[in-house]
């Protein structure tokens, strides 16, 4: 087994996988992951929503410029990565305004946003309450992801190009000597000119064993579950409700249930983040006072690490000061 590579990246989720698919085009590669299983943390634990018109400038763009790879052929894949599913923001009339002008600004991003008023909300989606949910915001390009297919693919490409991918390697301590990285794991030593921190939640904990400057990320735990419910929701679009007190969001899925959310963000240390039955029974609640679809059981909760930089934007990038040592976190 080799111990002297060019890149050494760490974290086995969807940065690390897709880091070292383009990163072993040109280089040696390994991929050091902690748990005994890659994406086991954020990447697997996602709502699968590709959405163009989230979060700030940097991400619109970033999404935006990813579409022509999630919409390419890719050999290696027996089906598309993205399932086309149109994502309606639902408001009240206090968001009116907000709405339209969010409406306006998008159009920079992705021009086919529209404001859906009226009963065409309820041609959408036919079990939105009118009484609450009056105006929507409609994403009709978003789709639903295939995440673990896209982390597969990059894993596959990766070791196609020669990557050594290393699970149950928990990267516990790492210098620089010269022009290269030592990098302790619990698997062995290895050597490498760059290290790359795509750490997730942990990415501030790699940083300091590497000597850099922790850049301030917090992990923000949110609960998903999936519930069963009375229709088919085949035709309706992801909708996600940032009607004040009422936050959630639900998206359908096959089998006649849907994937539901608070959209919480609770502040959280690194860690294989729970389920917090609080979190799940007020989003039944607030889904239950949007629609009219009287969620009453789940099926499945689990809870997942966004993380963030303070300014929400993604780190990616050289660090300033530590040589060789390139961040690739807060992906949110
Ligand atoms: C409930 C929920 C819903 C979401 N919905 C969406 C959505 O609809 N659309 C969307 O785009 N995004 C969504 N996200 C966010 C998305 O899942 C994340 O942005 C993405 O998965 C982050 O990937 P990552 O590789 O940065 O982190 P992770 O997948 O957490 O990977 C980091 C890896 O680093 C490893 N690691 C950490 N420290 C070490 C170490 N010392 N040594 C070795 N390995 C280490 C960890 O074990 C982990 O596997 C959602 C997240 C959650 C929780």
């Amino acid at each position: 087994m080799s111990t002297e590579f060019d890149v050494a990246v760490i974290g086995g989720g969807i940065a690390g996988a897709s880091a070292a698919a383009e990163l072993s085009r040109t280089h040696s590669v390994v991929l050091l992951e902690q748990e005994n299983e890659l994406a086991f943390h954020t990447t697997s634990r996602s709502a699968a929503i590709y959405i163009e018109n989230e979060g700030g400038r940097v991400f619109h763009r970033v999404s935006t410029a990813s579409r022509p790879f999630f919409e390419a052929e890719h050999p290696e894949l027996d089906a598309p990565l993205l399932d086309p599913l149109p994502v309606l923001k639902v408001g009240d009339d206090s968001l009116a305004e907000e709405f339209r002008q969010e409406a306006a600004d998008a159009g920079e991003v992705t021009s086919s946003i529209r404001i859906i008023e009226g009963s065409e909300l309820l041609k959408l989606c036919p079990v939105l309450r009118p009484e609450v949910v009056t105006i929507g915001m409609l994403e009709p390009t978003a789709a639903s992801i295939d995440v673990m297919a896209l982390h597969q693919l990059f894993i596959r490409r990766a070791t196609a190009n020669g990557s050594d991918i290393r699970r149950a390697a928990r990267v516990v301590a790492m210098g620089r000597q010269g022009s290269h990285w030592s990098v302790s794991t619990e698997a062995g030593d290895v050597t490498a000119t760059t290290v790359v921190n795509a750490a997730g939640a942990w990415g501030d904990v790699v940083a300091t064993m590497a000597g850099a400057q922790p850049i301030g990320l917090t992990p923000m735990r949110r609960t998903a579950f999936t519930a069963p419910i009375a229709q088919d929701p085949a035709a309706w679009p992801f909708i996600y409700s940032a009607i004040e007190d009422t936050h959630c969001y639900f998206k359908p899925e096959a089998g006649q249930q849907l994937l539901c959310s608070l959209s919480d963000e609770t502040p959280s240390d690194p860690c294989d983040a729970c389920a917090e039955e609080i979190d799940v029974a007020q989003a039944i609640d607030h889904i239950n006072t949007i629609s009219t679809l009287d969620l009453r059981s789940v099926k499945t909760t689990w809870a997942g690490l966004r993380t963030f930089a303070p300014d929400r934007n993604p780190v990616f990038g050289w660090d300033d000061t530590v040589d060789g040592f390139l961040w690739m976190v807060g992906q949110g």
